[in-house]
Protein backbone atom coordinates (compact mmCIF):
# COMPACT_ATOMS: atom_id res chain seq x y z
CA UNK A 1 0.00 0.00 0.00
CA UNK A 2 1.34 3.54 -0.88
CA UNK A 3 1.38 5.91 1.86
CA UNK A 4 -1.48 8.55 2.22
CA UNK A 5 -2.71 11.14 4.24
CA UNK A 6 -6.23 11.11 5.90
CA UNK A 7 -8.27 13.45 7.31
CA UNK A 8 -11.61 13.28 8.93
CA UNK A 9 -13.68 16.57 8.36
CA UNK A 10 -17.05 17.24 10.93
CA UNK A 11 -19.04 18.48 8.28
CA UNK A 12 -20.81 17.69 5.08
CA UNK A 13 -19.26 20.67 3.82
CA UNK A 14 -16.09 20.44 5.24
CA UNK A 15 -15.93 16.55 3.22
CA UNK A 16 -16.85 18.06 0.09
CA UNK A 17 -14.23 21.04 0.25
CA UNK A 18 -11.75 18.29 0.78
CA UNK A 19 -9.92 16.94 -2.29
CA UNK A 20 -9.49 13.47 -1.17
CA UNK A 21 -11.19 9.70 -2.03
CA UNK A 22 -14.19 9.08 0.24
CA UNK A 23 -13.47 6.62 3.00
CA UNK A 24 -16.62 5.37 4.11
CA UNK A 25 -16.84 1.50 5.70
CA UNK A 26 -13.77 1.09 3.67
CA UNK A 27 -14.39 -2.67 2.85
CA UNK A 28 -14.00 -2.07 -0.96
CA UNK A 29 -11.32 1.42 -0.64
CA UNK A 30 -8.60 -0.60 1.41
CA UNK A 31 -8.80 -3.91 -0.44
CA UNK A 32 -7.98 -1.54 -4.03
CA UNK A 33 -5.10 0.07 -1.16
CA UNK A 34 -3.66 -2.51 -0.32
CA UNK A 35 -3.43 -3.99 -3.82
CA UNK A 36 -2.33 -1.35 -5.88
CA UNK A 37 -5.61 -1.05 -7.90
CA UNK A 38 -6.54 2.33 -5.88
CA UNK A 39 -3.87 4.91 -4.86
CA UNK A 40 -5.28 8.14 -3.46
CA UNK A 41 -2.81 10.32 -1.64
CA UNK A 42 -5.94 12.12 0.80
CA UNK A 43 -8.16 10.07 2.24
CA UNK A 44 -11.00 11.63 3.29
CA UNK A 45 -13.18 9.70 6.73
CA UNK A 46 -16.68 10.37 6.58
CA UNK A 47 -17.83 8.21 8.81
CA UNK A 48 -18.81 11.07 12.11
CA UNK A 49 -20.97 13.25 8.71
CA UNK A 50 -24.68 12.83 9.61
CA UNK A 51 -25.31 10.56 7.19
CA UNK A 52 -27.46 7.98 8.53
CA UNK A 53 -31.06 6.99 9.45
CA UNK A 54 -33.70 4.96 8.08
CA UNK A 55 -37.11 6.19 7.81
CA UNK A 56 -39.22 3.69 6.13
CA UNK A 57 -42.49 5.85 7.18
CA UNK A 58 -43.33 6.68 3.15
CA UNK A 59 -41.51 4.37 0.75
CA UNK A 60 -37.53 4.14 1.98
CA UNK A 61 -35.03 6.98 2.83
CA UNK A 62 -31.62 5.39 4.22
CA UNK A 63 -28.95 7.55 5.16
CA UNK A 64 -25.63 6.81 3.14
CA UNK A 65 -23.90 5.78 5.76
CA UNK A 66 -26.16 3.30 7.62
CA UNK A 67 -24.69 -0.04 7.56
CA UNK A 68 -25.53 -3.15 5.39
CA UNK A 69 -26.56 -5.29 8.34
CA UNK A 70 -28.75 -2.51 10.10
CA UNK A 71 -30.51 -2.17 7.06
CA UNK A 72 -31.07 -5.47 6.30
CA UNK A 73 -32.70 -5.74 9.80
CA UNK A 74 -35.14 -3.30 9.33
CA UNK A 75 -38.55 -4.04 9.72
CA UNK A 76 -39.82 -1.55 6.98
CA UNK A 77 -37.41 -2.37 4.34
CA UNK A 78 -39.06 -4.13 1.56
CA UNK A 79 -37.84 -8.04 1.03
CA UNK A 80 -35.68 -7.92 -1.68
CA UNK A 81 -33.73 -5.49 -0.22
CA UNK A 82 -33.08 -7.27 3.16
CA UNK A 83 -32.43 -10.23 1.62
CA UNK A 84 -30.07 -8.77 -1.52
CA UNK A 85 -28.16 -7.18 1.77
CA UNK A 86 -28.10 -10.58 3.58
CA UNK A 87 -27.18 -12.76 0.60
CA UNK A 88 -23.92 -10.07 0.26
CA UNK A 89 -20.16 -10.44 1.80
CA UNK A 90 -19.86 -12.02 5.11
CA UNK A 91 -21.62 -10.67 7.79
CA UNK A 92 -18.27 -9.09 9.50
CA UNK A 93 -18.57 -6.86 6.09
CA UNK A 94 -22.23 -6.35 5.86
CA UNK A 95 -21.59 -5.08 10.07
CA UNK A 96 -18.80 -2.24 8.68
CA UNK A 97 -19.85 -2.11 4.84
CA UNK A 98 -21.98 1.27 3.93
CA UNK A 99 -24.69 1.59 1.65
CA UNK A 100 -23.68 4.48 -0.57
CA UNK A 101 -20.26 2.34 -0.43
CA UNK A 102 -21.80 -0.82 -1.41
CA UNK A 103 -23.46 0.96 -4.87
CA UNK A 104 -19.92 2.44 -5.75
CA UNK A 105 -17.62 -0.97 -5.06
CA UNK A 106 -15.86 -1.37 -8.08
CA UNK A 107 -16.01 -5.17 -10.40
CA UNK A 108 -14.87 -8.12 -9.12
CA UNK A 109 -12.96 -9.16 -12.28
CA UNK A 110 -9.45 -10.49 -11.48
CA UNK A 111 -7.51 -8.80 -14.06
CA UNK A 112 -9.03 -5.52 -12.71
CA UNK A 113 -7.87 -6.30 -9.11
CA UNK A 114 -4.13 -7.49 -10.72
CA UNK A 115 -2.10 -5.27 -11.45
CA UNK A 116 0.52 -7.04 -13.44
CA UNK A 117 -2.09 -7.45 -16.17
CA UNK A 118 -3.38 -4.81 -18.57
CA UNK A 119 -7.21 -3.67 -17.78
CA UNK A 120 -9.26 -1.01 -19.98
CA UNK A 121 -11.38 -0.62 -16.82
CA UNK A 122 -8.32 0.47 -14.69
CA UNK A 123 -5.65 1.64 -17.26
CA UNK A 124 -8.04 2.99 -20.15
CA UNK A 125 -6.28 1.98 -23.44
CA UNK A 126 -4.12 -1.26 -22.37
CA UNK A 127 -6.75 -3.58 -23.23
CA UNK A 128 -9.24 -6.55 -21.68
CA UNK A 129 -7.70 -9.73 -21.32
CA UNK A 130 -11.11 -11.35 -19.78
CA UNK A 131 -12.37 -11.15 -23.46
CA UNK A 132 -10.39 -13.71 -25.12
CA UNK A 133 -9.05 -15.20 -20.99
CA UNK A 134 -11.10 -16.23 -17.81
CA UNK A 135 -13.98 -14.66 -18.32
CA UNK A 136 -16.30 -17.37 -16.82
CA UNK A 137 -17.96 -15.03 -14.32
CA UNK A 138 -18.01 -11.72 -16.75
CA UNK A 139 -21.16 -10.34 -18.27
CA UNK A 140 -23.12 -11.22 -21.24
CA UNK A 141 -25.46 -8.39 -21.41
CA UNK A 142 -24.59 -4.52 -21.80
CA UNK A 143 -20.83 -5.58 -22.75
CA UNK A 144 -18.43 -3.68 -24.97
CA UNK A 145 -15.06 -4.66 -27.31
CA UNK A 146 -13.72 -3.00 -24.45
CA UNK A 147 -15.07 -4.30 -20.94
CA UNK A 148 -17.23 -7.02 -20.18
CA UNK A 149 -17.09 -7.12 -16.50
CA UNK A 150 -20.07 -7.35 -14.12
CA UNK A 151 -21.61 -5.61 -11.37
CA UNK A 152 -20.67 -6.29 -8.29
CA UNK A 153 -23.34 -5.07 -5.95
CA UNK A 154 -26.40 -7.13 -4.97
CA UNK A 155 -28.61 -4.83 -3.10
CA UNK A 156 -27.89 -2.17 -6.38
CA UNK A 157 -29.90 -4.92 -8.21
CA UNK A 158 -32.96 -5.27 -5.53
CA UNK A 159 -32.98 -1.32 -5.38
CA UNK A 160 -33.16 -0.62 -9.58
CA UNK A 161 -36.05 -3.37 -9.84
CA UNK A 162 -37.62 -0.84 -7.00
CA UNK A 163 -37.05 2.46 -9.14
CA UNK A 164 -34.94 3.85 -6.04
CA UNK A 165 -33.13 6.89 -6.90
CA UNK A 166 -29.90 8.90 -4.97
CA UNK A 167 -29.41 11.94 -3.52
CA UNK A 168 -25.91 13.52 -4.06
CA UNK A 169 -24.21 16.64 -2.58
CA UNK A 170 -21.37 18.70 -3.91
CA UNK A 171 -19.75 21.65 -3.59
CA UNK A 172 -22.31 23.58 -5.92
CA UNK A 173 -25.49 21.68 -4.53
CA UNK A 174 -27.42 18.74 -4.30
CA UNK A 175 -29.14 16.36 -7.21
CA UNK A 176 -31.28 13.16 -7.52
CA UNK A 177 -30.84 10.80 -10.02
CA UNK A 178 -32.47 7.34 -10.79
CA UNK A 179 -30.06 5.03 -9.65
CA UNK A 180 -30.83 3.15 -13.02
CA UNK A 181 -29.05 5.57 -14.57
CA UNK A 182 -26.63 6.63 -12.45
CA UNK A 183 -24.65 3.58 -13.65
CA UNK A 184 -23.33 3.63 -17.53
CA UNK A 185 -22.55 1.30 -19.76
CA UNK A 186 -18.96 0.30 -20.38
CA UNK A 187 -18.30 1.60 -24.54
CA UNK A 188 -15.32 2.30 -25.29
CA UNK A 189 -14.85 4.01 -21.64
CA UNK A 190 -15.39 1.28 -18.95
CA UNK A 191 -12.96 3.54 -16.69
CA UNK A 192 -15.97 5.77 -16.13
CA UNK A 193 -18.91 3.41 -14.10
CA UNK A 194 -21.18 6.09 -13.20
CA UNK A 195 -22.32 9.36 -13.23
CA UNK A 196 -20.75 10.25 -9.64
CA UNK A 197 -19.19 13.48 -10.67
CA UNK A 198 -15.43 14.94 -9.30
CA UNK A 199 -16.13 15.74 -5.21
CA UNK A 200 -19.94 14.23 -5.42
CA UNK A 201 -20.86 12.29 -2.07
CA UNK A 202 -23.83 9.78 -2.37
CA UNK A 203 -25.73 11.61 0.85
CA UNK A 204 -29.22 8.88 0.58
CA UNK A 205 -31.09 6.47 -1.09
CA UNK A 206 -34.82 6.88 -1.80
CA UNK A 207 -36.73 4.31 -2.52
CA UNK A 208 -40.39 5.17 -3.80
CA UNK A 209 -43.28 3.63 -1.75
CA UNK A 210 -44.74 0.59 -3.36
CA UNK A 211 -46.86 -1.28 -0.95
CA UNK A 212 -47.54 -4.49 -3.56
CA UNK A 213 -43.38 -4.38 -3.38
CA UNK A 214 -44.09 -6.38 0.30
CA UNK A 215 -44.12 -8.94 -2.54
CA UNK A 216 -40.97 -9.30 -3.46
CA UNK A 217 -37.42 -11.32 -3.11
CA UNK A 218 -34.08 -11.71 -4.31
CA UNK A 219 -33.22 -15.39 -5.64
CA UNK A 220 -28.89 -15.15 -6.14
CA UNK A 221 -26.82 -18.75 -7.58
CA UNK A 222 -23.07 -18.71 -6.72
CA UNK A 223 -20.58 -21.12 -6.10
CA UNK A 224 -20.98 -21.60 -3.25
CA UNK A 225 -23.69 -20.79 -0.03
CA UNK A 226 -21.98 -17.85 1.54
CA UNK A 227 -19.28 -15.17 0.77
CA UNK A 228 -19.21 -15.10 -2.71
CA UNK A 229 -20.74 -13.06 -5.27
CA UNK A 230 -22.90 -13.60 -8.15
CA UNK A 231 -23.00 -15.58 -11.14
CA UNK A 232 -26.53 -14.60 -11.82
CA UNK A 233 -29.05 -13.24 -9.32
CA UNK A 234 -33.14 -11.84 -9.56
CA UNK A 235 -34.86 -9.23 -7.89
CA UNK A 236 -38.39 -9.41 -8.73
CA UNK A 237 -41.58 -7.78 -6.96
CA UNK A 238 -45.47 -9.22 -8.03
CA UNK A 239 -48.63 -7.43 -7.61
CA UNK A 240 -51.22 -9.92 -7.66
CA UNK A 241 -54.73 -9.89 -8.58
CA UNK A 242 -57.23 -12.47 -9.17
CA UNK A 243 -54.25 -14.95 -9.94
CA UNK A 244 -52.84 -12.39 -12.16
CA UNK A 245 -50.18 -10.62 -12.66
CA UNK A 246 -51.14 -6.65 -12.49
CA UNK A 247 -47.41 -5.41 -12.26
CA UNK A 248 -44.04 -6.53 -11.99
CA UNK A 249 -40.59 -5.53 -11.52
CA UNK A 250 -37.66 -7.75 -12.65
CA UNK A 251 -34.23 -6.54 -12.37
CA UNK A 252 -30.94 -9.17 -12.60
CA UNK A 253 -27.43 -9.22 -11.54
CA UNK A 254 -23.80 -10.91 -12.05
CA UNK A 255 -24.52 -11.19 -15.81
CA UNK A 256 -24.60 -7.46 -16.92
CA UNK A 257 -21.95 -4.43 -16.82
CA UNK A 258 -24.81 -2.83 -14.49
CA UNK A 259 -27.77 -4.01 -12.43
CA UNK A 260 -30.31 -4.82 -15.61
CA UNK A 261 -33.43 -3.97 -15.32
CA UNK A 262 -35.58 -6.09 -17.66
CA UNK A 263 -38.62 -4.17 -19.02
CA UNK A 264 -39.34 -6.55 -21.90
CA UNK A 265 -40.18 -8.95 -19.05
CA UNK A 266 -42.39 -7.17 -16.79
CA UNK A 267 -44.63 -6.24 -19.91
CA UNK A 268 -44.60 -9.67 -20.50
CA UNK A 269 -45.72 -10.81 -17.17
CA UNK A 270 -48.16 -7.66 -16.85
CA UNK A 271 -51.96 -9.39 -17.17
CA UNK A 272 -50.79 -12.51 -17.32
CA UNK A 273 -51.31 -15.65 -15.41
CA UNK A 274 -49.33 -16.48 -12.17
CA UNK A 275 -48.06 -19.83 -13.48
CA UNK A 276 -45.14 -21.61 -14.25
CA UNK A 277 -45.60 -21.44 -17.77
CA UNK A 278 -46.43 -17.58 -18.59
CA UNK A 279 -43.18 -17.12 -16.31
CA UNK A 280 -41.15 -19.36 -18.74
CA UNK A 281 -42.19 -17.36 -21.25
CA UNK A 282 -41.99 -14.23 -19.81
CA UNK A 283 -38.20 -15.00 -18.85
CA UNK A 284 -37.20 -16.13 -21.87
CA UNK A 285 -36.95 -12.78 -23.34
CA UNK A 286 -34.33 -12.04 -20.88
CA UNK A 287 -31.45 -12.49 -22.35
CA UNK A 288 -32.41 -10.52 -25.78
CA UNK A 289 -29.22 -8.55 -27.00
CA UNK A 290 -26.84 -11.09 -24.95
CA UNK A 291 -22.97 -11.43 -26.43
CA UNK A 292 -22.00 -14.64 -24.47
CA UNK A 293 -18.49 -15.59 -24.45
CA UNK A 294 -16.98 -18.81 -24.54
CA UNK A 295 -16.22 -19.09 -20.88
CA UNK A 296 -20.01 -17.86 -19.73
CA UNK A 297 -22.71 -19.16 -22.55
CA UNK A 298 -23.88 -20.84 -19.78
CA UNK A 299 -25.30 -17.69 -18.31
CA UNK A 300 -28.05 -17.07 -20.97
CA UNK A 301 -29.77 -20.27 -19.97
CA UNK A 302 -29.11 -19.94 -16.34
CA UNK A 303 -30.25 -16.09 -16.24
CA UNK A 304 -33.46 -17.13 -17.53
CA UNK A 305 -34.00 -20.24 -15.03
CA UNK A 306 -32.63 -17.44 -12.27
CA UNK A 307 -35.86 -15.59 -12.70
CA UNK A 308 -38.67 -18.40 -13.18
CA UNK A 309 -37.23 -19.49 -9.84
CA UNK A 310 -37.37 -15.95 -8.25
CA UNK A 311 -40.70 -15.13 -10.32
CA UNK A 312 -42.29 -18.61 -8.52
CA UNK A 313 -41.12 -17.68 -5.04
CA UNK A 314 -42.35 -13.98 -4.57
CA UNK A 315 -45.51 -15.33 -5.78
CA UNK A 316 -46.08 -17.63 -3.60
FE1 LIG B 1 -10.61 -4.81 -17.16
FE2 LIG B 1 -13.20 -4.88 -17.79
FE3 LIG B 1 -11.53 -6.36 -19.14
FE4 LIG B 1 -11.98 -6.96 -16.59
S1 LIG B 1 -13.46 -7.07 -18.23
S2 LIG B 1 -10.01 -6.90 -17.65
S3 LIG B 1 -12.36 -4.92 -15.74
S4 LIG B 1 -11.53 -4.11 -19.06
Amino acid sequence: MRPFDLTAPATVQAALASPGTFLAGGTTLVDLMKLNVMTPSLVVDINTLPLRGIDASDGLRIGALERMSDIARHPGVYPAISEALLLSASQQLRNMASIGGNLLQRTRCGYFRDVSTPCNKREPGSGCPAISGANRTHAVLGTSDSCVATHASDVAVALVALDAEIRLASAAGTRTVRLADFYRLPGGTPQLENDLQPGELITEVVVPRLDWARRSTYVKVRDRQSYEFAICSAAVALDIRDSRVADARVAVGGVATRPWRLASVEAALRGGPVTPEAFEEAASLAAEGARPLPGNAFKVSLLQRTIVRALLEGSR
